[in-house]
C-alpha cells in the first residue's frame, strides 16, 4: 500500500474504487474499505484522509477534529487498500487557484435538517468530494448511510453534475449498545457517551409508529427522558429528504443533537416493525 500525498503520483490509481474519509478512521471505515476492495476486482482501491477546513463552520471542531494518521494506514493496509491519499491543504486548494462550489443539489438546503443548523456546511462537502473526485477519478465511491443527508447530497450532485462516478451506499456500522460509530465519539465524556445511545433508541421507538407525526413525537420523548435537546429529529422522504407527502416512497428518519460538547447525527429506514424478542 502506497501513501500518497501529490495528486500526479495517483495517476496509476484512477478508474478504481475510492473511500474519502476524514480520518480517526474505526470499525465503520474499515466496512467501507472493505466494500470498495470487493467491488474493486483487480481495480485499484483508494482511501483518502483529509480533513476539510471549508466544510467546518466551528473552528473550535475542526481544530479538535481527532487526527491519528499512524493508526488510519494500518486499518486502511488490513482492509485492502492499494493507495491512502493525504493531501494537503495546499494540493486540495492551491494558492491562487480558484476551486469552485458545485451548484448545490435541492437536498442540501432542505430546511429543518443539517443546513439549518451548519450553514455552509454542504457548499464545502460538495467543493471538496467534487476536487476529490477529479484527482482520484474514481469509477465508483463507497459512502456511509450514517451520514444520510451527504450521501443524498452526493449522489446527487454526481448525477446532476454528470461525474462519471456511481456512488454506493453502506450501512451504519454500531457499537454493541447501537451508538452509530463516529470519530466524534472519542471525544465524549462517559457520563455523556452513556446518554449517547438514547439516539438510536429514540429512532427505534420512532420506527414503530406508522405515522410522521407520533414517529416524531415518540422519538422525542425518549430523547427528553435523557435530557436531550435534539437539533431536529425528522421522518423526511429518504430521497429527496422533503416532509413526507402522501404519495412519498422510501422514508428515513433523522437525529442531530449535542451531546456535551459533541454534534452527533444518525438515521434508520422508517418505518420498520421491530425486531421479535428472542424467545426463552
Ligand atoms: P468521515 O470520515 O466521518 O467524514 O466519514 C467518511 C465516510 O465514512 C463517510 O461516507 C461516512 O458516512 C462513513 N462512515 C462514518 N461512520 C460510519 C459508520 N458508523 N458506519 C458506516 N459508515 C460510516
Amino acid at each position: 500500500m502506497l501513501l500518497v500525498g501529490e495528486a500526479q503520483a495517483l495517476a496509476e490509481f484512477h478508474g478504481g474504487v475510492f473511500v474519502p474519509t476524514m480520518g480517526a478512521l474505526h470499525s465503520g471505515h474499515e466496512a467501507l474499505i472493505r466494500r470498495a476492495r470487493a467491488l474493486a476486482g483487480a481495480r485499484p482501491v483508494v482511501v483518502s484522509i483529509f480533513v476539510n477546513p471549508t466544510q467546518f463552520n466551528e473552528k473550535r471542531d475542526f481544530e479538535h477534529y481527532p487526527r491519528t494518521l499512524e493508526a488510519d494506514a494500518a486499518i486502511c493496509e488490513r482492509a485492502g487498500a492499494d493507495a491512502v491519499f493525504t493531501p494537503t491543504v495546499d494540493v486540495m486548494y492551491p494558492p491562487g487557484e480558484t476551486i469552485p462550489v458545485p451548484p448545490l443539489p435541492a437536498a442540501a438546503t432542505e430546511p429543518g435538517l443539517e443546513d439549518a443548523h451548519r450553514p455552509g456546511h454542504f457548499a464545502g462537502v460538495c467543493q471538496v468530494c467534487h476536487r476529490l473526485f477529479e484527482l482520484v477519478r474514481p469509477a465508483r465511491a463507497v459512502f456511509g448511510e450514517k451520514d444520510w443527508q451527504q450521501l443524498t447530497v452526493v449522489r446527487a450532485m454526481a448525477r446532476e453534475q454528470r461525474l462519471g462516478v456511481e456512488i454506493m451506499p453502506h450501512e451504519t456500522i454500531r457499537e454493541p449498545d447501537g451508538l452509530a460509530m463516529s470519530s466524534r465519539n472519542r471525544l465524549l465524556a462517559p457520563n455523556h457517551r452513556r446518554t449517547a445511545t438514547a439516539l438510536h433508541r429514540a429512532l427505534r421507538e420512532a420506527c414503530a409508529h406508522e405515522r410522521p407525526a407520533e414517529a416524531e413525537q415518540a422519538g422525542r420523548r425518549v430523547l427528553l427522558v435523557n435530557r436531550i435537546a435534539p437539533e431536529y429529529f425528522a421522518v423526511r422522504c429518504a430521497d429527496t429528504l422533503m416532509p413526507l407527502s402522501a404519495k412519498a416512497g422510501p422514508a428515513r428518519v433523522l437525529v442531530a443533537a449535542r451531546i456535551g460538547d459533541v454534534r452527533l447525527i444518525d438515521n434508520l429506514p422508517w418505518p420498520r416493525p421491530a425486531p421479535l424478542a428472542k424467545a426463552g
